[in-house]
Formats: C-alpha cells, sequence, structure tokens
C-alpha cells in the first residue's frame, strides 16, 4: 500500500498520495498538483482555479454559469474516484487510493427527489463534513416536510393568494421546485432559473416555469408558488417558507429541508463506513469529534490542528 500524507493548511487538507499533493476544496489557491472541487457552492470555489481542478463535468458547468474561471479541469485521475455525494447536483466525494482516503465534502444520507444519497462503504480514514454535528440537529423525515408544505400552499390557494418558497438558488431551489412542481403557476426568479437550465441540459426534469420575474412586484395578485432566493423580501403573500437545515421544527416561516446529513445520519454514516480514523471539518466539528472519541473512534477536529503547509503527517 502507499503511504498517504495529511496536511492541514489555512486553506483546508491537503493530501500527499503517490507524491502529488491533491487539496481538498482550499479555501484560497494553494500549492498543489491537483484541486478536488466537491460541489459548485461558493464556498467551495474560488473566482480562477490555479491548478488542474479535479470535479464532475456538471460541478464545473455550474461553476462556470456563476462566473468561475477553471481553465484546466479533469473528471478522473489515476487510483482516484469521484463518487456521488447527494448534495446538489454534481455533487461528489473523492475517495484517494484503494479505500485508503475519503473525503465527503458536503453530502446528504437522504434521497430526495433526483438525489441519492451517498452510500457508506469502509474506508481507513474519512474525512467527514460535520455542518450539522451537534446533538439536537435532527431532521424529520423529508416526507413529513413536503406534506406540511403542500397543505401551507393549499391553504394559501384557499385565501386567494401566493406563497413565496426560499432556498438557495443553486441546489435547493431546483429541489423546492422539483417537488412542488404541481402547483402552478409556478414563477421562478431569473437567478434560479440560470442554474435550473444548467441542471436541464444534464438530463434533470425541473419544471420549466410559467413566468420568470426579476422582482417580486412582477408577481400576480392571484394564487401561485414562487420560487424565490433566500435573500428576497416578498410582501403580499399568504406565507414566504424558508428551506433550511437550521430551522429545527416545521413552521409558518421555514421548514427544515436540508441538502446535508443531519447528526445522527452521520453517526449511522460513519459507523458504517468503519473508519481507523476520522477527521471532521466545518460546522460543529470538535463536538462531532468528541463525541466520536466518547464512542470508541480515533478521531479529531480540524479547528483544533496547527494549520501548517509544511507538516504533512501519515495516515
Ligand atoms: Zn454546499
Amino acid at each position: 500500500m502507499i503511504n498517504n500524507k495529511i496536511a492541514f493548511s489555512r486553506s483546508g487538507i491537503l493530501v500527499k498520495h503517490s507524491e502529488k499533493v491533491i487539496a481538498l476544496d482550499p479555501e484560497e489557491n494553494v500549492k498543489a498538483d491537483i484541486t478536488f472541487v466537491s460541489h459548485a457552492h461558493m464556498d467551495h470555489l474560488l473566482k480562477r482555479e490555479k491548478n488542474t481542478v479535479l470535479a464532475s463535468r456538471e460541478t464545473v458547468d455550474l461553476a462556470v454559469e456563476r462566473g468561475v474561471k477553471i481553465p484546466r479541469f479533469i473528471e478522473q485521475y489515476e487510483d482516484i474516484k469521484l463518487v456521488d455525494s447527494g448534495h446538489i447536483l454534481g455533487s461528489r466525494a473523492i475517495v484517494i487510493g484503494k479505500n485508503e482516503i475519503m473525503y465527503t465534502g458536503d453530502f446528504s444520507q437522504r434521497d430526495r427527489g433526483f438525489l441519492k444519497k451517498l452510500e457508506p462503504f469502509n474506508v481507513k480514514v474519512l474525512i467527514v463534513e460535520s455542518t450539522y454535528g451537534k446533538k439536537g440537529y435532527s431532521f424529520p423525515p423529508t416526507a413529513s416536510v413536503i406534506e406540511s408544505v403542500m397543505k401551507m400552499i393549499s391553504e394559501a390557494y384557499d385565501a386567494g393568494m401566493g406563497v413565496s418558497l426560499h432556498g438557495y438558488t443553486l441546489g435547493k431551489a431546483q429541489l423546492i421546485e422539483y417537488l412542488f412542481q404541481t402547483w402552478r403557476p409556478l414563477i421562478v426568479h431569473k437567478n434560479i432559473e440560470k442554474m435550473n437550465s444548467v441542471y436541464r441540459k444534464f438530463g434533470i426534469k425541473i419544471p420549466v416555469p410559467d413566468k420568470i420575474v426579476e422582482r417580486s412586484s412582477e408577481l400576480p395578485e392571484t394564487p401561485f408558488v414562487y420560487v424565490a432566493p433566500t435573500y428576497e423580501d416578498v410582501e403580499n403573500v399568504y406565507y414566504s417558507i424558508r428551506f433550511t437545515g437550521w430551522a429545527r421544527v416545521i413552521s409558518r416561516y421555514a421548514v427544515p429541508l436540508s441538502d446535508h446529513a443531519d447528526h445522527d445520519e452521520l453517526l449511522n454514516f460513519i459507523k458504517k463506513v468503519n473508519p481507523e480514523t476520522v477527521i471532521t471539518v466545518h460546522g460543529f466539528d470538535r463536538e462531532l469529534a468528541k463525541e466520536l472519541r466518547s464512542l470508541g473512534f480515533r478521531a479529531f477536529a480540524f479547528s483544533d490542528q496547527q494549520l501548517d503547509l509544511d507538516s504533512f503527517i501519515y495516515v
């Protein structure tokens, strides 16, 4: 087996494998042979990628649509493979060597609409995102969330008014539109429709909206479903519902529909992967690593590491 080494730097985690350095979702340009980009959310993209980018074609197309420059990109490399992580279109986890290291990037443990969950399998070292890695962050079943929102939309239509459904322009908005497409007229914000067109190019059946708007003043006075960006304030609607994992319960204003694994799903996933070492990154990484240690895992959090580019450690 090839010895792998890992380094923790200010810009993120680097892996040295077969003398090649792979940067995992770095936050700034860093000296490496390859930069792995797990998906096209802006916190995982640089304005201009200097290294060769390893990513799915969907991620690259979405990134380019968002104004990112990627001069060189590859979809595969030697004994490295990318697997679907179920977070958004094109999102991938990376598996380095023969099941030696897996980095999940943002990932989901639920099938939702056209998205499929990341399937766990055994690896030696697991680098796992821990956005909701704290006890208490458990999302209700997706079916009950959908049912509640359906009821709210129906109330609005009975009252002769519209609803706005809010989510991230990329990822969440497409899922919302897919799940609630039976309601008409379906109105979509221009920036969301821009991302929709990339989804359709890859065969995802995102419905064509009845109307595309730039601002909410263009909305009709009769009932409608408006798929809107997170930040937009929409007035004169019966409900304005935000879809986010940070909402712990279903309410009139926010519903817990996340594209990340919740706390319990993270634990189950890690148990199934059964790695020798776990490194937690993002969000509640300290809390999750601590809980994993109490369960007998060798686990540590990215936030607890000395950030030093030159010190690669063997794993
Ligand atoms: Zn993301």
